[in-house]
């Protein structure tokens, strides 16, 4: 079953028509100051998209966990923001729903936009409440949802909206950013090209066991680092000192060990450290430790170490489709990064020469841009949990509520 796409749409079933667009505007701010344009410019594509065809634009989204109404959680200075970042003036209004919103959208002439209010001001938000989903929705005949970071939770900005459109005999579509993850992440997923290397890492196994099994039956390797790797050491029998690793799991770990034979390679050195009170800003400098070595009391391992490096990038060399989640080590410090960089250098290089590589989690995408290739990647995902869940097989609550693209008439 095919997803109905904005760009399926007819330009004539755009202009005039009052579209409700959700995107991801959850943006780290500094008091009103926007800190980092990722998630806007990434969204604007789809704004500009509609406001050429004439679209009045609505849009909703959440940011933060605010406890209802909060004004450090106002979506008002990212309106600003995103009217600089897009050219064109973005009305706002301080609710979500209610009098002022509709008469604000009442007046939306042809392009013109509107941004609502935090929609986790409202408790009807992540309750998915049917009466606020239907305020929501207003009077929108077109739902676009673009906001693919949370497209795995079924709130009603995210689901109950569309499906009331739907309902009433709107259309809900994928706007372009949405198309573009599900593009990648889905090719990945049902159709990769082989050879086909998963890398993982990252400090919880967590909601990546799921990807791990989902993947275990199509990968030719799989290699993992970080925190987690830990865990598979421990599975072993090995000592990881202070490392972290995750007691809970080791079974599954195990048996993870014994399903995956030769396709699962584990680090065969690492890197550890003292950490000071348990604060890594302060750990020493490490030391490599080797495949046979045990990693001493007080200290933890932090880092895959260069001999692994060397290995996960030949294996990486020959990849053909690539996907990595999950930074190699504690690449935020300057002393254990190198693991998370070569392993990006490795994917970045290995796409040079023809594969697809996909990246999702949030700082696996940090770890990237840090190593300086995030630009020579296939595609960097914008959604953590939302490309986890959808890597690990699941339905996404904000994609199923899609109309099909056989409903568009193109
Ligand atoms: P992603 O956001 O890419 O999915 P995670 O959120 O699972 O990744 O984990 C990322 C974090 O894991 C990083 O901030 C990194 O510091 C931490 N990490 C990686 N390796 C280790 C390790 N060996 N020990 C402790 N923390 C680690
Ligand atoms: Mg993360």
């Amino acid at each position: 079953m095919a997803t109905a796409l904005l760009g399926d749409l007819p330009d004539a079933a755009l202009r005039g028509t009052l579209v409700l667009v959700r995107l991801d505007l959850n943006v780290p701010l500094d008091g009103d100051r926007v800190l980092d344009d990722t998630r806007i410019d990434a969204s604007l594509p789809t704004l500009h998209y509609l406001c050429e065809r004439g679209a009045r634009v609505v849009i909703a989204s959440h940011l933060g966990r605010p406890e209802g109404r909060d004004p450090r959680a106002s979506l008002g200075p990212v309106a600003a923001r995103l009217a600089e970042r897009l050219g064109r003036s973005v009305a706002f209004v301080p609710e979500t729903v209610g009098e002022a919103a509709r008469a604000t959208i009442d007046a939306l002439g042809e392009g013109d936009l509107l941004l609502l209010e935090n929609t986790r001001f409202e408790a009807g938000e992540v309750s998915n409440d049917d009466a606020f989903a239907r305020e929501l929705a207003g009077d929108a005949t077109l739902f676009v949802q673009d906001a693919f970071g949370s497209a795995h939770r079924a709130h009603a900005s995210t689901e109950g909206a569309a499906r009331v459109i739907r309902e009433r005999g709107g259309l809900a579509v994928s706007g372009l950013l949405l198309a573009r993850e599900l593009k990648w992440l889905v090719s990945a997923l049902e159709s990769p090209e082989p050879p086909f290397v998963l890398v993982m890492g990252g400090a919880k196994m967590t909601g990546k066991i799921d990807v791990i099994s989902a993947f275990l039956p199509r990968v030719d390797r799989l290699l993992i680092g970080g925190a987690m790797a830990n865990t598979f050491l421990v599975a072993q029998g090995r000592e990881v000192g202070g490392s972290l690793f995750e007691p809970s799991r080791v079974d599954l770990a195990r048996r993870l060990i014994e399903e995956a034979g030769e396709t699962l390679l584990l680090p065969i050195d690492g890197r550890s450290a003292t950490v000071p009170e348990g604060d890594l800003s302060r750990a020493r400098p490490g030391r490599v430790i080797g495949r046979d070595e045990r990693v001493p009391d007080g200290e933890e391992l932090l880092d895959i170490g260069p001999a692994t490096v060397e290995r996960y990038s030949e294996v990486i060399s020959t990849a053909r489709t690539i996907v990595w989640n999950g930074p190699m080590g504690v690449f935020e410090h300057p002393d254990f990064g190198e693991g998370s960089f070569g392993v990006a250098r490795a994917i970045a290089a290995a796409t040079d020469a023809g594969a697809v590589s996909v990246v999702g989690g949030g700082e696996s995408a940090a770890a990237a841009a840090a190593a300086g290739v995030e630009d020579r990647l296939t595609h960097i995902s914008t959604g953590g949990g939302a490309a986890l869940s959808l890597l690990a097989g699941e339905a996404l609550p904000g994609v199923e509520v899609l109309s099909d693209a056989t409903e568009v008439a193109g």
